[in-house]
């Protein structure tokens, strides 16, 4: 037997209700405070990734999927591709390949999508897995850089984790500063690290020395007790980066959007400045994070574009529906009924009523006319419909229905005319 490869899965029914049902919410709500969606290849050059995301990050040392793709004529070069393990890097690339800065307003932009990623596979943690996320970037000019684009992509996420009806997640604030004030934090983390960095995992070690902001985000229990002692970033933010945080904070704070500050969480890509944030859910274990996102002012400049600062997230969709399941939500879109045909010469009548139904917007199946009253009955509960309609001679020909409750067991009987309104009561 052929099996999906490790780290790859098929979304099957009933699931994929679940799965429509966010995409749909996230489609609402984003619409609703002006983005529209873009959507970008699944794979780029390598180098994109190299340098949008970072060489010194876990994703572009180990976790890519990439390969030789050999030239086929003579027009052509042989170039080195990669599967994109996220979707900022091919945004902002589009963002400049197509000037879209020149229009001077900001690009509210969404996307939906696979990214690739060679991870340890885990409950929440896959090779193939589905993000949705957003980008707000434009030129300085367009107020791209301004605290208040921040506030308004985080009171958006709670607007949707609110929609989608997520409950119990938590937000984590932090600012990871800029160029201007980075590098003496990083000194500082180098200086902190130079003597204990020997008792701690061989990671670590290594990024002591080559990105020491990384040993932050360590998972190691044995190294924490060392991560708690190292000089916090607070301490190093220059005046403009404090400013823009605090102002972050306070209309958050307007807003009722309840956060906690963690200055330890500094984020697995090496684009972001600033404002850095992750949602959290307790049900989802060792994987709890549910989205993360930030700002990546120099982001644009790095890919060798224009100036364009911005922010944005990535939810992760296998986490955020994990994350809704273990929540019990209510079924989605149920089935409303299943149409049974009674005796020979039934089809065409049956197919003919679900027809009118579904016109009219009501979800029904259908049986058909070989199917035992019994079955019938029993098949429609499998399928979870609320009501079981009768189509039989008599029904025909009175032009009214038996309809049966199979959630209360109730039955009677409705006229052909008033059927659609009764059902959707
Ligand atoms: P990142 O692009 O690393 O900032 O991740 C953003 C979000 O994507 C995370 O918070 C996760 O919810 C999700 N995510 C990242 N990697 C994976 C993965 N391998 N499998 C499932 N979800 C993931």
């Amino acid at each position: 037997m052929i099996k999906a490869v490790r780290g790859t899965r098929d979304l099957l029914p009933p699931d994929t209700a679940l799965w429509n049902f966010v995409e749909r919410k996230v489609r609402e709500v984003f619409a609703r405070y002006n983005y529209q969606e873009i959507r970008t290849p699944v794979f780029e050059s390598t180098e994109l990734f190299a340098r949008g995301v970072g060489e010194e990050t876990d994703i572009v040392s180990k976790e890519m999927f990439t390969w030789e793709d050999k030239a086929r004529a003579a027009s052509e070069k042989t170039q080195t591709l990669t599967l994109r393990p996220e979707n900022t890097a091919g945004v902002v690339r589009a963002y400049i390949e197509h000037e879209l800065g020149r229009s001077g307003l900001l690009q509210k932009l969404y996307y939906i999508g696979p990214q690739f990623r060679r991870e340890r596979p885990q409950k929440g943690r896959y090779r193939q897995f589905y993000q949705i996320g957003a980008e707000v970037i434009g030129p300085q000019s367009a107020g791209s850089e301004l605290p208040i684009r921040d506030a308004e992509v985080l009171d958006m996420l709670t607007a949707l984790l609110n929609a989608v009806g997520l409950k119990g997640w938590t937000l984590f604030l932090n600012s990871v500063g800029c160029p201007n004030c980075r590098p003496s934090y990083n000194q500082a983390l180098r200086e902190a690290l130079e003597g204990i960095k020997d008792q701690m995992c061989g990671d670590c070690q290594r990024r002591a020395e080559t990105n020491p902001l990384r040993v932050l985000d360590c998972k190691a229990p044995a190294d924490q007790p060392f991560i708690e002692k190292l000089p916090k970033i607070a301490d190093y933010l220059d005046e403009p980066c404090r400013k823009h945080f605090a102002e972050v904070r306070a209309m958050l704070d307007a807003l009722e959007v309840p956060y906690e500050v963690n200055e330890r969480m500094v984020r697995g890509l090496d684009y972001y400045t600033r404002t850095t944030f992750e949602f959290t859910h307790g049900e989802l274990g060792s994987q709890s994070a549910v989205l993360g996102g930030g700002r990546y002012d120099g982001l644009s400049e790095q890919l060798g574009g224009p100036k364009a600062p911005g922010i944005g997230f990535a939810i992760g969709e296998d986490r955020l529906v994990l994350a809704l399941q273990a929540q019990q939500t209510e079924a989605l879109a149920p089935l409303k009924a299943f149409v049974i045909p009674l005796g020979a010469g039934m089809n065409r009548h049956a197919l003919k009523l679900a027809k009118e139904l579904r016109a009219a917007g009501v979800a029904v199946d259908v049986s058909d006319e070989s199917f035992r009253l019994k079955k019938s009955f029993e098949t429609a509960e499998k399928l979870g419909a609320t009501y079981a309609i009768l189509v039989g001679e008599n029904e025909v020909q009175a032009s009214a229905f038996a309809v049966k409750n199979l959630k209360s067991g109730e039955q009677t009987t409705v006229a052909g005319e008033e059927l659609q309104e009764y059902l959707k009561r």
